[in-house]
């Protein structure tokens, strides 16, 4: 099983690339067991999917105005 860290890091690519099958599942794995790591990866996509949000909103505001 791999670390904590380890799989911090995978959870932090994956919200800018797609990770390998293999990846996956070890991040699959060990948030299955690891609650810490579990709320990790939640936050990091709601962060990321809210700062998306925000750039797109921002972005269709500075086209409007142009
Ligand atoms: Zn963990």
């Amino acid at each position: 099983m791999r670390s904590c860290r380890a799989v911090s890091v995978l959870v932090s690519q994956g919200l800018d690339k797609k990770l390998s099958l293999r990846e996956r599942c070890s991040v699959w794995l060990h948030v299955m067991m690891c609650t810490r790591c579990r709320n990790f990866q939640t936050q990091s996509q709601f962060i990321r999917k809210a700062a998306r949000r925000y750039t797109d909103d921002l972005q269709s505001r500075l086209g409007k105005k142009s």
